[in-house]
């Protein structure tokens, strides 16, 4: 089998083994571009690609998979490298599922007297005190760190091309990790465009529906929404279980997505764990691109705080940065209240800030990430990586650096780094007499494997809520 054949024969099976969105968004459409075989080393595979996002997915989380696949059907172990081409074929929108003409069926019977083109009639924009943004969520204020990396990305790429690459795009995740911000950057930038865009959060819009509903205004009410080039709903978990909202949102939805509109959403968790929203919904939420949010690594936090320093214009030892960072390890917004507290002690005492002042702050927060429970200790961290390891504790702290307990080891480091008050040296020390720059280590390749890995960083995710509820 020649290269190209080989590529085409690992797109066709990668078409079955990858899930459908995944394919359709960043293999769909790629093309075979050389071949080279070097006297050293594996053969190398150059594949075009569409954007520097694809490029980015392919490099890291589908890598492996797609290596593996190729190298089945060429018959040697081969790597890969992705260019952008920037006249590749577009892909072919995914709405195989969702024919024009059942879309149609779909809409309520009022709306079939309303001819089509008038659906998509820009109003003059009304005033929508709802749609305001907050100035300093943009892109530039976002700080990218290991793990948000890809959704950070996702995002960006959908602002630069709506409707275009990921529609619709999922945010999901826990609270204060960055899913409004990353929403409303996304509305300003289509904003500068000069696009009509729409940010609500799924509350107001329950409101304006109930509102329209109550004036009889649901037309203009539709109108509205459905002219939209882009229209982003925040915290859309909300309108699971509400019926006349699901079906209204169901038809907003399908008119926004049958034009080739821009739909952005984020929620609290994965569409599958929406156990009351209707299936109809579900499988279009689950039908785009769905990106997570995680607690930033530790070296982000600080990174946060600094850019917020900056910004105010206040200088921020790095002691103190660093002591906010460790003390908020759950979420960002937790960062900024720790942080605005610290400002507002040192601004009202006109000394400059020092670490006393922060830690006198602290202390009043009362280890705020266990909201009053006790904290979390090494050993407790301990005792449940290695039982989720089938290990003893003994493993942990011993010598030996065999592969699976040295990597339940790692995992240890990184938890007791993030949910417990140790130090480096003191986590070392509880491990067997480690050094900190070995436990920095295995922090850092923790990290580095949830930024590449999406069963690990679910894994990580899930030991983290086990740790948490275990406190409880
Ligand atoms: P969510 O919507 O996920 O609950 P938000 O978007 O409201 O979280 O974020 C909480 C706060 O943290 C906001 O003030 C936001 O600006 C800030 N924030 C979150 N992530 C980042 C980041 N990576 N860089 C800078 N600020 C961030
Ligand atoms: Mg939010």
């Amino acid at each position: 089998m020649n290269p190209q054949e080989a590529w085409n024969a690992a797109l066709n099976q990668l078409e079955v083994q990858l899930d459908r969105a995944n394919f359709d968004t960043w293999l769909r459409g790629t093309t075979y571009l050389g071949f080279e075989n070097p006297a050293e080393g594996p053969a190398i595979f150059t594949i075009g690609v569409r954007n520097t996002f694809a490029r980015d997915m392919l490099e890291h989380r589908l890598y492996r998979s797609v290596r593996r696949i190729l190298s089945d059907a060429y018959g040697v172990p081969v790597e890969l490298r992705f260019e952008i081409v920037k006249a590749a074929p577009a892909v072919e929108s995914p709405d195989g599922d969702m024919p024009l003409f059942r879309l149609l069926a779909q809409q309520d019977p009022a709306e079939e007297a309303l001819p089509l083109h008038q659906q998509v009639v820009r109003p003059q924009r009304p005033e929508m005190p709802e749609s305001e943004l907050n100035p300093r969520y943009t892109f530039e204020r976002f700080v990218v760190g290991g793990v948000n990396n890809l959704t950070y990305s996702a995002a960006q790429a959908v602002a630069e091309n709506p409707a275009s690459v990921y529609n619709p795009l999922l945010i999901y995740g826990g609270v204060g990790l960055g899913k409004t911000h990353l929403l409303q950057s996304i509305a300003h930038t289509c904003r500068k465009k000069n696009l009509n865009v729409i940010y609500i959060p799924s509350e107001a819009f329950i409101n304006d529906l109930v509102n329209a509903i109550r004036q009889r205004t649901t037309a203009m009410f539709r109108e509205k929404y459905r002219s939209l080039d882009v229209l982003l709903v925040d915290d859309i978990q909300f309108i699971a279980g509400k019926e006349s909202t699901q079906e209204e949102f169901f038809h907003t939805f399908n008119a926004l997505y049958t034009f080739n509109k821009q739909i952005v959403l984020a929620s609290d968790r994965h569409p599958r764990h929406l156990e009351t929203l209707e299936d109809r919904l579900r499988s279009r939420f689950e039908g785009g691109l769905l990106m997570d949010v995680q607690t930033p690594e530790y070296e982000t936090r600080v990174a946060i705080v600094e850019s917020w320093a900056q910004e105010r214009g206040i200088r921020v030892p790095r002691s103190v940065t660093e002591m906010i960072a460790e003390r908020a390890s759950s979420n960002i917004r937790e960062l900024e209240g720790l942080f605005t507290q610290i400002v507002a002690k040192s601004r009202l005492s006109a000394q400059p800030l020092n670490r006393n002042d922060a830690e006198t702050v602290l202390e009043r927060f009362e280890r705020p990430r266990n909201h009053g429970r006790p904290s979390i200790t090494v050993e407790q961290v301990f005792e449940i990586v290695a039982k989720h390891h089938q290990l003893g504790i003994r493993d942990l702290t011993s010598k030996t650096r065999a592969g699976r307990i040295n990597h339940a080891r790692q995992i240890a480091m990184y938890m007791a780094r993030e949910l417990t008050d140790a130090s480096l040296p003191q986590i070392g020390d509880m491990l067997g007499g480690r050094s900190h720059t070995t436990v920095l280590h295995g922090y850092h390749k923790v990290v580095e494997m949830m930024a590449e890995d999406d069963r690990f960083r679910y894994e990580m995710t899930a030991l983290r809520e086990k740790l948490m509820k275990n406190n409880d």
